[in-house]
């Protein structure tokens, strides 16, 4: 189980400390930061509208590629991780 980064919850959805007022969970590259899912695509808790997994598995945050170069996903159009 993980934490919000600003305020230490365990749970996903809005937070009165993140600067995107949505929780924040880092460390798991398996789930995304915003709303826990396992999935990649559009988001309903993501302020980008996009899932957004933790860093880690040399796996980019938006798709789940461990490719480099453009992403379908990303905002910056760019695979990241
Ligand atoms: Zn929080
Ligand atoms: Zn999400
Ligand atoms: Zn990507």
């Amino acid at each position: 189980m993980s934490n919000c980064r600003y305020c230490g919850s365990t749970t996903y959805g809005s937070c009165p400390h993140s600067p995107y007022k949505v929780h924040e969970h880092i460390e798991d590259e398996r789930r995304c930061e915003f709303c826990g899912s396992s999935t990649y695509g559009s988001c309903p808790k993501s302020p980008f509208g996009i899932h957004r997994h933790g860093h880690g598995g040399n796996k980019c945050v938006w798709c789940g590629s461990t490719s480099i170069g453009s992403c379908p996903k990303s905002p910056n159009k760019i695979h990241e991780r």
